[in-house]
Parts: structure tokens; sequence; C-alpha cells
């Protein structure tokens, strides 16, 4: 099963941007005043008008500020496609070509 090093690997090979930006639209929190190069969105767990679900690429996590979705590229495609994690992983090898059968460690 996967471990925590192969976890970190994929997470790092993933772009979390270009995977979220899949099924909602993100837009650069840049353009606000003060506000950290993050992006934000309506949040795609839950019925809002106001964006409160952040995306922070140089953490490769989400969170959202309406309800308790949070976690990393894995956790969303899991949770987006109401999935497990073997599938979740064979979604990722599939569409992003990320294998994580291939960084297997000792
Ligand atoms: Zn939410």
């Amino acid at each position: 099963m996967l471990s925590p090093v192969q976890r970190k690997i994929i997470i790092e090979k993933m772009d979390i941007i270009k995977v979220i930006s899949g099924y909602l639209k993100l837009i650069n929190s840049e353009l606000q005043p003060r506000g950290p190069i993050n992006y934000i969105g309506c949040c795609p767990f839950h019925h809002e008008k106001t964006p409160s679900f952040v995306v922070m690429p140089l953490k490769k996590e989400y969170k959202c500020f309406g309800c308790s979705s949070k976690g990393d590229v894995i956790d969303f495609i899991m949770q987006i496609k109401n999935i497990n994690i073997e599938k979740a992983l064979d979604e990722i090898a599939l569409e992003y070509d990320v294998w994580w059968s291939e960084y297997n460690t000792v």
C-alpha cells in the first residue's frame, strides 16, 4: 500500500491547481490586496455563493472555510469522485500519468 514517502512523491509531481481547476473555477487571490499567492473558488463540497475554498499551491493543499473539507490532491480526488484511495491512485495514473507503483521505497 501507499507509504507516506510515496504519497509525498505523488503530491509533489501533481499540479494541484491544474487538477482542481478541472472541477471548479479558481481565481488567483494574489489580485486581492495583501492576499497570499493562493487560489480561491466556490467549494465543490458544499453549496455556497461566496468563495471560501482555498488552494495553496506551495503547501499543495486545499481547505474550505465553509465546511471542513481539506487535504492534498489525493484527498481531493477521493472526495470529489467519492472513491477510495486505490481507485484514486488508478485515476491519477491513468488521467495524470503519475504511477505510484514506480516509487517503491525500501
Ligand atoms: Zn466547503
